[in-house]
């Protein structure tokens, strides 16, 4: 059970070559694996013993890969903060091929961190250990959520000083994807008028991500309705969890309807739609209150990007992909008035009519006396067995919260149901730079127990109080995230 002398699938590179360049990774000083993912390496069909071994750090930092393997930077487009950007692609990433998944599916093994490609413009195509951590241990944590993410293999520390506001360790993140196919990798291919090329990357990621398109009438209009679909789905888990990406730009957004790109999320603590925690966001366009509006903005780019492919007459095209756009509102409101109603207990027999008023109440409520999100729901679980204080303890407004929970007991919640949607440890600001203040200093036992924790976060556990209660008040208020760290 090791891939050490297979060498890995180059379906991506065999398929669309003009969007992969072949690469090779930085040769690491002095490797130091800082954590591995072993039940992830077993469905993988790799040995975890193995990879800990210098042969199998090879493979995790991209330098000593089984002969025949194919790493290459991919090559995309993208919207960034709204300005199209003709050529990004891996500036610190390599792909290093495909490998199968104990589910049957193929799995990309990306690298972010090893060295510098041509794609890299003013940087230096490293990563340090720190954001390294915070990629794996939010990635995971979503995963463990039920949200669609790509995973994380491995960190491995370089023993390379890189060079940031100060000197800081230098790491690489293995991770796994289903693909890497973003809406950024269509902005490059219709750029180029190559129609074939674009027809090519669209039956890519229809045998790779939405098959049931190949069968439809108008595989590429079905193509993108898939897409809707499931970016519609995938934006309204975030925010029932509270989940803020940070930096939604068109290079962030998959074909596959996973979350990709861990830099600057953070999850929202006191609820507001108004929360930013990047310092680039000046303007809050990727608010939390605003994913839903920012992904339909990133699916008309992709709707653009195939135009040429849903149909001969432009104008046709046109209308019928304004048509399919138009699915995602409604799509995303189903799935999101679904989950609120799972949120809250009450079952699906109930009509919109009844929990919507009772919704929109209850965000006035959390908003105006910035209540914790995550507690509040776990606390409401609380109140279903009888216990109301969790949940109102968290509101300066009792007779406003009081009024509400009569509203809500009258509909007959069910405790046992909201426990398993309704997590009670997420990745919480303070607590996620505390682990990875620590493990940049080489002490890494802050961050495995922390992952513990976010990687069985409905199992609430004596001794974790610390990793279910909101950050300090001042920390919050001032908490900022930076993108490629
Ligand atoms: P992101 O905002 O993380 O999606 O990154 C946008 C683009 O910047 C991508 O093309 C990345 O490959 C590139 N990038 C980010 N950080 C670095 C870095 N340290 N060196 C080179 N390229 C980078
Ligand atoms: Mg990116
Ligand atoms: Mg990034």
């Amino acid at each position: 059970m090791s891939t050490a002398t297979t060498p890995l699938d180059a379906r991506f590179a065999r398929e669309l070559p003009e969007l992969a360049l072949p690469w090779q990774a930085d040769p690491a000083p002095e490797p130091r694996l800082l954590v591995l993912n072993d039940r992830l390496a077993a469905d993988l069909g790799l040995d975890a013993a193995w990879l800990r071994g210098p042969d199998g750090l090879g493979l995790l930092l991209g330098t000593g890969l089984p002969e025949g393997t194919t790493p290459v930077a991919q090559v995309y487009a993208g919207h960034q903060f709204g300005h199209y950007s003709p050529r990004l692609g891996d500036g610190r990433a390599l792909l290093l091929g495909e490998l199968t998944h104990a589910d049957g599916g193929l799995r990309d093994l990306h690298l972010k961190g090893s060295g510098r490609t041509p794609f890299s413009r003013g940087g230096d195509g490293l990563a340090v250990v720190g954001p390294m951590l915070r990629e794996y241990l939010v990635s995971e944590a979503m995963h463990a959520l039920g949200i669609p993410t790509t995973r994380s293999l491995a960190v491995v520390a370089t023993g390379r000083r890189v060079y940031r506001e100060t000197a800081l360790p230098g790491a690489v993140l293995a991770r796994v994807a289903s693909s890497h196919l973003r809406v950024g990798s269509f902005q490059y291919a219709r750029a180029t008028d190559d129609v074939d090329l674009l027809r090519r990357l669209a039956d890519h990621a229809i045998a790779r991500h939405h098959p049931a398109a190949a069968a439809a009438g108008n595989r590429y209009l079905a193509l993108f309705e898939a897409v809707v679909a499931a970016q519609a789905e995938l934006v309204a888990r975030w925010m029932l969890v509270g989940f803020v990406h940070g930096v939604m730009n068109t290079d962030n957004m998959t074909i596959s309807g996973e979350t990709i790109d861990y830099g600057p999320c953070a999850f929202m603590e006191a609820f507001d739609p108004a929360t930013v925690y990047s310092s680039i966001d000046e303007g809050g366009r990727y608010a939390y209150g605003n994913q839903p509006h920012v992904a339909q903005w990133n699916l008309a780019r992709f709707a653009e990007s195939l135009l040429p492919l849903i149909a001969d007459d432009q104008d046709r095209a046109i209308a019928l992909a304004v048509e399919a756009l138009g699915a995602f509102r409604e799509r995303y409101e189903t799935a999101w008035s679904a989950g609120m109603r799972a949120k809250l207990g009450l079952g699906a027999d109930l009509g919109d009519a009844v929990t919507g008023p009772l919704v929109d109440d209850l965000l006035v409520l959390l908003r105006d006396n910035h209540v914790d999100h995550t507690s509040f729901y776990r606390g409401l679980g609380a109140a279903a067995r009888g216990d109301a204080e969790p949940a109102r303890g968290l509101f300066l407004d009792l007779a406003g919260i009081d009024a509400w929970l009569d509203r809500w007991r009258a509909l007959g919640p069910d405790a046992g149901a909201m426990a398993r949607v309704n997590p009670v440890y997420v990745p919480r600001n303070h607590l996620v730079e505390e682990a990875l203040a620590a493990a940049t200093e080489g002490e890494t036992g802050p961050f495995e127990r922390l992952l513990d924790a976010v990687t069985a976060p409905y199992d609430e556990r004596p001794g974790l109080e610390r990793y279910a209660a909101p950050g300090p008040e001042d920390f919050g208020a001032t908490y900022r995230t930076f993108c490629g760290t």
